[in-house]
């Protein structure tokens, strides 16, 4: 236990501008608010265990059969689902680094090792070298499309070298929490391209651009025997019955997700734009943040932040994370960051 790190989440601080945890700034969705109002009263009772409405709904989304899809407490539980599943003690996992702080988590809960492939020199996962990182003890590869936190994406070609290069019988995680704000044309959906593959699994979640990271929904797409055995390993209601009526109608209300999140991808450009002009390297992002490789600079970055009260999330030595809020807020993070420029690198 002592080895197993702990996850860091973003701070809150009462009255502070919030760019830490990669929230919706627009709030809870109002279709949703009446929906769960109506329904909580029911609290009182266990959920449905096997969330078949749910299930049903995100399935008829996809096109898919109700057998393909697992749901879990949040998309971070059903990649935990998945190893519980797939990782035997000693079994290696591989994933990018810096990728998703979750990943080492998982890993080490479900005994396994931790392959960190390092991302390359533009920030994105090296799909070669993840490829080649493959054992014989690997059970799973997880890739974070875009990832978190440096916002970068693969596209068509370096996903299909990665699946090309993943055994059949290794779990390949495709996490795509980010999937609403990316441009569909630069990163192909996963499922669309590989839901063939009996050993593909894509995750998704409620927790960004639907709104609901406090109710706890996320699910898989996988091949009916890999859901199956996802759905085995979710601890018995997790998904409680709010979540699941939330997520029901979240879903139904894809014209104000897609609205929401086309805001969010104008103020990332925006934010990006002015960030480069004052003089920061800043990766192309495909999600609701961008990421600030300032290395050292990092915690003093986020300090001059939480002086000015936005809190970010800084990754020491590396860089810092920064959720796209609304734009007024955005216009004062870009007021600290200008006053805050870089010291150019001789
Ligand atoms: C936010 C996030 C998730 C989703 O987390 P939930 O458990 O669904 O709230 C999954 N993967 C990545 C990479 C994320 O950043």
């Amino acid at each position: 236990m002592a080895g197993l790190p702990a996850y860091v989440p973003g701070r809150k601080t009462p009255g502070a501008i919030v760019l830490a945890s990669n929230e919706s700034p627009y709030g809870l969705l109002p279709s949703v608010a009446a929906v769960l109002a109506e329904h909580a009263n029911g609290v009182s009772r266990y959920p449905d265990m096997g969330a078949t409405r749910l299930i049903d709904a995100i399935a008829a989304h996809h096109g898919v059969d109700p057998a393909r899809i697992a749901v879990g407490a949040g998309s971070v539980e059903v990649v935990g689902q998945i190893a519980a599943a797939a990782v035997d003690a000693g079994d290696e996992v591989v994933f990018g680094w810096r990728a998703f702080e979750a990943y080492p988590i998982i890993t080490a809960v479900a005994g396994g090792s931790a392959v960190r492939v390092p991302l390359d020199d533009t920030y994105t996962h090296d799909v070669d070298a993840m490829s080649a990182a493959v054992g014989n003890r690997t059970r799973l590869v997880i890739v974070c499309n875009p990832n978190n936190p440096t916002g970068t994406a693969i596209g068509r070609d370096a996903l299909l070298r990665l699946a090309d290069g993943v055994p059949s019988d290794v779990v390949l995680v495709i996490d795509e929490a980010y999937r609403e704000y990316v441009d569909p044309v630069a990163v192909p959906d996963a499922f669309g391209l590989l839901g063939d593959r009996p050993n593909v699994v894509v995750t998704r979640t409620f927790s960004k651009a639907y709104a609901l990271a406090g109710l706890r929904v996320g699910y898989a797409i996988a091949s009916p025997d890999v859901a199956a055995a996802v759905r085995k390993c979710q601890v018995p209601f997790s998904v409680s019955a709010l979540a699941q009526e939330a997520a029901i109608a979240a879903l139904g209300d894809g014209d104000e997700v897609r609205r929401r999140a086309a805001l969010t991808v104008a103020e990332r450009g925006r934010v990006a734009a002015a960030l480069r002009d004052a003089g920061y390297d800043v990766p192309e992002s495909q999600a609701n943040f961008v990421w600030l490789p300032l290395g050292e600079g990092s915690a003093g970055f986020a300090a001059a932040c939480a002086e000015a009260g936005i809190l970010v999330r800084p990754f020491a030595g590396e860089g810092v994370r920064v959720t796209i809020g609304l734009d007024t807020e955005n216009d004062r993070l870009l007021e600290v960051a200008q006053a805050n420029r870089p010291v150019p690198a001789r």
